[in-house]
């Protein structure tokens, strides 16, 4: 199967009533982990590409990575997404790289750090989505900030995502997905303890726009159990509490429908590496420890596909082209 557009991935989440996790990628062994997750639980799924990510990779390496993974995996729907673009042109490079989303992040300005008023996020949502669109390709907004920094992207202060300019928001862009901000915060140092989430900012923004699959940003749950084992083979992260599987499923209930998990599979890798570097200290092949590190992702990830719902839903529907979604937003 080509890589499919993420609307379709999330329009079907929204018939179905469950979550997609969109999972941060930067190298095979985490392309690998994930897709074995899909296959293995039947998932559709979303893996995504930082600004980092791209240019860790140089695009092409990673780019190629995404092809081998569709065509490794003719059963599963997978869409490749840009995580935070920042300006129009981020977003135009990834569409012409093939990516079959792109998120622009209107919400803060160019430097990813400084916010932007509301007229200013409509004005570069809705200038990127005319041009995506043309292509077939789905397109991520946000409205309000969230919390924390990582890759760069954050003001560190959270504003939360008020619904009614989130209608106002939807209707002057035509985006096809919105991240809210509802309290979670990017990074691994979430919170010292459980957070409270806006889940009524969830309810009131599904309300006004039921068609809407609605993004939750910062999502990871940094596992106790993660954190330990980093800590026991010689780590220092000290203690961090992330958003707990409970509370995404509530979110999940009411709309969200795109998961953002990044962290979690950052602390599984530097886990499953740092324990195996400490057991077998004469180690020299790679492949032993990054062996290791792909196993971790996908343990961690098959978890959150059973727990957010999208375990099974892979063969639901018949995949569509970007050339399909031209038409149909050609049509509207
Ligand atoms: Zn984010």
């Amino acid at each position: 199967m080509p890589t499919v557009p993420m609307k379709q991935i999330l329009d079907e989440a929204v018939k179905g009533g469950y979550g997609v996790g969109a999972f941060n990628v930067n190298n095979m062994e985490q392309i690998q982990g994930i897709m074995q997750a899909a296959a293995e639980t039947k998932s559709p799924v979303i893996m995504q590409a930082s600004r980092g990510a791209l240019k860790y990779t140089k695009m092409l390496y990673l780019k190629y990575l995404m092809v081998a993974a569709a065509e490794d995996n003719p059963e599963i729907p997978i869409a490749v997404h840009l995580d935070h673009g920042n300006n129009f042109e981020t977003c135009r490079q990834a569409i012409e790289l093939g990516f079959t989303s792109v998120m622009i992040d209107g919400s803060l300005k160019e430097d990813s750090k400084t916010h932007t008023t509301f007229e200013e996020n409509v004005e570069v949502t809705a200038k990127v989505v005319e041009y995506a669109h043309k292509y077939g390709v789905t397109v991520e907004g946000e409205l309000g900030t969230l919390g924390g920094i990582e890759d760069g992207v954050g003001s560190g202060n959270i504003l939360l995502t008020d619904p009614a300019e989130a209608e106002k928001f939807v209707k002057l862009t035509n985006v096809d997905a919105l991240a809210l901000a509802i309290g979670t915060s990017h990074g691994a140092y979430k919170f010292k303890e459980a957070p409270v989430l806006a889940m009524d900012i969830i309810t009131e923004v599904k309300k006004r726009l039921p068609n809407t699959p609605l993004v939750m940003h910062g999502s990871s749950s940094v596992p106790k159990n993660l954190i330990d084992i980093i800590n026991q083979y010689g780590g220092t992260l000290k203690h961090a509490m992330g958003v707990p599987i409970k509370s995404i499923q509530e979110a999940i209930k009411r709309g969200v429908k795109k998961i953002n998990v990044d962290t979690d599979g950052r602390l599984a890798i530097t886990g499953a590496i740092r324990r195996y570097m400490t057991e077998h200290t004469d180690v020299i092949d790679p492949r032993d420890y990054f062996g290791e590190a792909r196993k971790a992702v996908y343990e961690t990830v098959k978890g959150k596909m059973i727990d957010f719902g999208t375990a099974n839903h892979a063969g639901d529907y018949k995949a569509k082209s970007l050339s399909d979604m031209i038409e149909i937003y050609k049509a509207k």
